[in-house]
């Protein structure tokens, strides 16, 4: 089968290679009919995840049909439609039954698929603890309104969540990548009084502003000034950082209320420095971390009831033979593109 390869730091490559086994009883394989490209593919080919390894398939954010189960899975079986969850859990140990999955201490636990396993740009793909691992998606939901349940769409779900935010408040995101899009349908559903978005690239501002009429956009460069002509308190009641850049860091301590929650969800190449004596006095929380990605059951119900899409991310479509090209542009961000959608029965 094609299988899009970790090949060495800074090369991918399209291999041939066989079809995946179980490889125990609680695991499933499964069919991949839609999958994606994510931003941390290409930390991966950049050399900035040191813990995947070469040789390894690429790709954590799949939809697909189960094909086999071990016979200890009880939650799916052959010829059902799945979401692929980005984490692997055991849904057993500490972490796992507080709901903090991604930090399952199962030696196969956390971001394994598409890192430290073979993951999902691929005809198949072998998902361990299946029972955890995949949800099925309702009749009514299709490949491509599911296909972010695994991964962005749960980080925005996920980052909504922990972010605190209350019915009326000023909440700031800052960055509108797929990420920041996500965490917006999600933050919508707490019924904030108002959003801002702040993002540097106008296409992305125009792509905000065309779909949430009711969401301020502002450039990094009015953000600060902005915000504070907008809230109520000095600053945002919630700012949700989904940029991970050092600029993005900075705004997001500078543009909070004193007492806010400041939700750190972007993934930074470099360190980032809280420079402590400045924010002497303002308080903040700070909440950080990778998606605890265990609420895929929710999501795939309100996708089903209408109320998170993210389809119109889905800006470009590639078969998997031709996925080379759409990396190329995924990574340029040329053509207005988002997310890329990439179909291996094509
Ligand atoms: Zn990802
Ligand atoms: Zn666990």
């Amino acid at each position: 089968m094609l299988a899009y390869t970790y090949v060495s730091p800074g090369k991918f490559e399209l291999l041939d290679k066989p079809r995946p086994r179980l490889q125990s009883d609680r695991d499933a394989i499964v069919r991949v009919t839609l999958a994606s490209i994510c931003t941390s593919d290409l930390h991966i080919k950049h050399g900035s995840v040191p813990r995947a390894v070469p040789g390894i398939t690429v790709g954590h954010e799949m939809v697909g049909i189960v094909e086999e189960v071990g016979p200890a899975v009880r939650r799916v079986r052959p010829g059902d439609r799945v979401t692929v969850n980005v984490e692997t859990y055991c849904g057993e140990c500490f972490f796992c039954q507080n709901g903090w999955v991604n930090n399952c201490t199962d030696p196969q636990g956390g971001w394994a698929l598409g890192c430290r396993i073979d993951g999902g740009l691929a005809e198949y793909v072998r998902v361990p603890y299946a029972d955890q691992g995949l949800d099925s998606i309702p009749d009514t939901v299709t490949d491509r309104q599911a296909l972010f349940v695994g991964d962005v769409l749960a980080t925005g779900y996920w980052a909504a969540d922990i972010s605190g935010v209350c019915p009326g408040d000023t909440a700031l995101i800052l960055g509108a990548g797929p990420t920041g899009i996500c965490t917006l349908q999600c933050l919508r559903l707490k019924q904030p009084g108002r959003i801002i978005v702040c993002e540097p690239d106008p296409a992305r501002r125009a792509f905000v502003e065309r779909l949430y009429p009711d969401v301020l956009t502002v450039t990094p460069a009015d953000a600060v000034a902005f915000v504070q002509a907008h809230s109520e308190h000095g600053g945002a009641d919630a700012v949700l950082e989904c940029a991970g850049s050092a600029d993005s860091f900075r705004l997001a301590w500078e543009t909070a209320r004193p007492n806010a929650v400041v939700t750190v969800v972007g993934l930074y190449d470099t360190a980032q420095t809280l420079p402590l004596p400045d924010m002497y006095g303002k308080n903040l929380i700070f909440k950080t971390g990778g998606v605890d990605g265990c609420h895929c059951g929710e999501t795939l119900a309100l996708i089903a009831a209408g109320k998170l899409d993210t389809t119109p991310l889905i800006t470009h479509t590639f078969p998997l033979r031709r996925v080379e090209e759409a990396f190329a542009l995924f990574e340029s961000r040329r053509d207005g593109v988002v997310k890329v959608a990439i179909e291996p029965g094509a």
